[in-house]
């Protein structure tokens, strides 16, 4: 489908025109105007001496690369997205492939690494992984999900069509079925984005300095950090100026909690739940009848226990459960106080439950488990419905943390850079 059409239906007419008027404004003849909001983008960051991931187009990176080697000197990290900015969900296999790769090779002879990808307009098919994988990619950022977070009574009906069509082109998932959580795919990581973004609070919603983006980014947080999920927010760059507040403030907010937000690049992100997912966990049933556990997995990495006497150091965490200090540990539990499933469960349910850091057991006998999930669906999927089933009841259960160290949530940073120029722009609509 060619961009313009894109456009048009991801933003409706009057939009997608006012958005043209935006870009007028926001891109200059030359690089300078988007080299300067990048570096008050970069300079925020800075002084909550964290960095943030961008998607950019390669052909765009091909123009501009010193600009880029600049940011990535600074800390940014890059990530492709498309060769040029065209909608990805409409390619054959094949061409799919060879965009990737392509935008893949263009992104290392301009010096700059990038091993993840969002794709433009976040439109993508069945065969996106596929492809991803065949390129070599580590991880992907696609699917997105969208929170309940503008104030009600804030913004006008037609705001709100605009709005929520926005979410109905993304193919959003609510958040209210979907926790926030990276998951595996393969060898890939998928890192969920989190609506709203720039685009919908401050050109569909029209806020004119109300403060709406500071506000839902702030109940955004508030809600990753209390689900202890990832907010994996969405600013392009061109509109810093006008966001700068609502980033401070974000960071400000997200860096004043404890325990703490752990404030990561993508690939920082999907660096640590690869590693994660492939921890190990034995468990050897002692003479008396105990459980001896020991685990192998990446630095930072938490052990916590719920409900269950542990002979060793623990200290306070979060939800009713309490971190392990150190290993081999001796555990005392009426019941095995880990997620038992019947032989029949569908194959990819018990890497699934692992992924979610879980401990996982094949057995017929449900009794002996203080979780025993039968009747799992055909395919597995991470909802909240499944998580509410594990964790309910405060049952003796033993399992991973989510983040690194004492880190109660996540929070990603990131934002695609479409053009540096109005040339790059209109030259969006050839597909270049
Ligand atoms: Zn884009």
């Amino acid at each position: 489908m060619k961009p313009v059409v894109v456009g048009v239906r991801a933003k409706g007419l009057g939009n997608y025109l006012a958005r043209g008027q935006a870009i007028v404004k926001g891109y200059g003849l030359t690089s300078l105007r988007m080299v300067h909001a990048l570096d008050q983008f970069i300079r925020i960051l800075e002084q909550f001496h964290c960095n943030a991931t961008c998607p950019v187009t390669a052909s765009v990176v091909m123009r501009h690369s010193r600009d880029f080697e600049r940011c990535a000197a600074r800390g940014m990290e890059f990530a492709i997205h498309g060769y040029h900015h065209i909608d990805h969900s409409q390619l054959p296999y094949e061409q799919l492939v060879h965009d990737l790769y392509r935008a893949k090779m263009a992104f290392s002879a301009a010096g700059i690494p990038a091993s993840g990808f969002r794709l433009p307009y976040l439109q993508f098919n069945g065969h996106l992984r596929r492809a991803a994988e065949e390129t070599g990619l580590d991880y992907l950022s696609n699917q997105s999900i969208a929170w309940d977070v503008v104030p009600a009574g804030s913004v006008t009906p037609s705001a709100l069509a605009a709005y929520e069509r926005a979410i109905e082109f993304y193919g959003a998932w609510p958040s209210v079925e979907s926790p926030s959580l990276p998951r595996m795919y393969g060898t890939l990581v998928e890192i969920p984005i989190s609506l709203p973004d720039d685009e919908m609070l401050l050109d569909r919603l029209n806020d004119g300095g109300g403060g709406l983006a500071e506000q839902a980014w702030s109940r955004l947080l508030a809600e990753t950090y209390e689900r202890e999920e990832l907010f994996t927010l969405m600013l392009h760059p061109e509109r810093t100026a006008r966001c700068a507040l609502a980033l401070s403030q974000l960071l400000s907010a997200a860096q004043s909690l404890d325990p703490p937000v752990w404030v990561a690049r993508m690939n920082q992100i999907s660096a640590w739940w690869r590693a994660r997912s492939g921890s190990e966990v034995s468990i050897d049933d002692t003479a008396e009848g105990d459980l001896r556990i020991r685990w192998n997995g990446p630095e930072g990495l938490a052990i916590l226990a719920r409900n269950v006497e542990v002979r060793g150091q623990t200290r306070p965490w979060t939800q009713g459960y309490r971190r392990i200090e150190s290993q081999p540990v001796v555990l005392s539990s009426r019941i095995r106080p880990f997620v038992g499933l019947p032989r029949s469960t569908p194959a990819d349910w018990p890497a699934l439950l692992r992924q979610l850091g879980y401990i996982v057991e094949t057995s017929s006998e449900s009794h002996a488990y203080s979780v025993y999930l039968d009747q799992l669906g055909p395919a597995p999927e991470i909802t909240r419905s499944l998580l509410a089933r594990i964790e309910e009841g405060n049952r003796p259960l033993v399992k991973l943390g989510r983040w690194p160290g004492d880190a109660r949530s996540a929070l990603a940073i990131t934002g695609d850079i479409d053009a540096l120029t109005i040339w790059d722009y209109g030259l969006r609509f050839l597909g270049h």
